[in-house]
């Protein structure tokens, strides 16, 4: 059930409907925008009489809930969810800039990603990749350096200043992953694996939930909904190629569903072009697209060899490619009321989750 009410509703209204509805065994959820306060409820709103609701002072309107996600859905929060990156520079993803994440699909070494992370920056990334744990459908192929190239993320941050985000496949490794990383990446393969999910939701760090292979959009955003359950707003979903019958590309990448994304949820959306095509000369008319479809960014694999990757060098552009493709997104943002440019006054706008 969602609760309307009034705009700026005085405290003891607010606090009013707030006992109301947890004196029913609900938990309530406030956010306040600028023409409407929202008050979600989680819980069996079977219990509350919406009438007894409608009739309490301050409240305007009482809708239920029709969709199996609440705290994802965008009718349950009064504005969009803006998540801060943790950089000096105060990045926010889901807000007017259009943030780019770059870099290698696996940390290979010190070198490779010191060089990696310096000119994707120069090229305005906002963030940078890098695995330390890798997914891989063989066990007999590289598996990621692990807890080594956890620290040279977290020095390759120090060098540039850039936020990280870094895969975590395991509960037991959240708190460590957590350590040395802004961000946590949710892989495709493990967006249905709930204690990960669970334990994710747990900690302060913002999470990058990719679409699992053959997820639809609603389990992608109850996926959502069991990081946040836990106390975790804070989610970045990622569109990154789905099954299809094409064999052309590596994966069918969904632009409908970015589309659809925008208008159900709150949180911030972002495509990974990358894995989508499985081929580098696809990756830039992919983040067009992504980019015209509404992302709020993108996630781009840049190795500095890619014929020398040890994991996705196929789809793996060099640092010029991607300053080229960097320098090509300028018209498609700005055709979409983006903007790229590291120094463009950008509007700071309220965080709602
Ligand atoms: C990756 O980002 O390198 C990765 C393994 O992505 P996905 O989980 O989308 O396959
Ligand atoms: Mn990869």
């Amino acid at each position: 059930m969602i609760i309307i009410a009034r705009t700026a509703l005085p405290g003891p209204e607010l606090d009013g409907i707030r006992e109301f509805v947890e004196r029913h065994g609900l938990r309530t959820h406030v956010s306040h925008g600028t023409d409407r306060t929202v008050i979600g409820c989680v819980g069996d709103a079977r219990a509350i009489d919406p009438h007894a609701v409608r009739a309490l002072p301050g409240v305007e309107e009482v809708i239920p809930v029709r969709k199996p996600y609440r705290l994802a859905s965008r009718e349950f929060v009064a504005g969009r969810t803006v998540i801060p990156l943790g950089d000096r520079r105060g990045t926010l993803i889901g807000g007017p800039q259009l943030v780019v994440a770059a870099g290698p699909c696996s940390v290979e070494g010190r070198a490779m990603l010191l060089e990696t992370a310096t000119a994707v920056r120069a090229s305005g990334a906002r963030m940078l990749r890098g695995g330390a744990f890798k997914p891989r459908t063989s066990p007999w192929v590289f598996q990621g350096l692990g807890v080594e190239a956890l620290e040279l993320l977290a020095e390759a941050r120090a060098a540039t200043g850039l936020p990280v985000v870094t895969e975590v496949m395991d509960p037991r490794q959240v708190e460590l992953v957590a350590a040395h990383a802004d961000v946590l990446q949710i892989g495709a393969r493990n967006m249905q694996n709930y204690a990960l999910l669970a334990e994710v939701g747990r900690v302060r760090r913002p999470v990058l939930l990719k679409r699992g292979l053959s997820a639809t959009v609603s389990e992608l955003l109850l996926a959502a909904e069991h990081v946040m359950a836990q106390g975790n707003r804070d989610v970045i979903l990622c569109e990154r190629g789905i099954r299809t019958f094409e064999t052309a590309t590596r994966n069918t990448l969904d632009v409908g569903a970015v589309a659809v994304l925008k208008l159900e949820t709150h949180l911030p959306v972002i495509v990974d072009p990358s894995h989508a095509a499985g081929r580098a000369d696809l990756v830039a008319p992919l983040a067009f697209a992504a980019v015209a479809a509404g992302a709020d960014g993108l996630i781009v694999e840049v190795h500095p060899r890619p014929s020398e990757a040890r994991s996705d060098g196929d789809q793996s552009l060099t640092p010029a490619v991607f300053d080229d493709l960097m320098r090509a997104l300028a018209p498609f943002a700005a055709a979409a009321g983006r903007t790229l440019d590291d120094e463009a006054p950008r509007e700071p706008r309220a965080r709602v989750a």
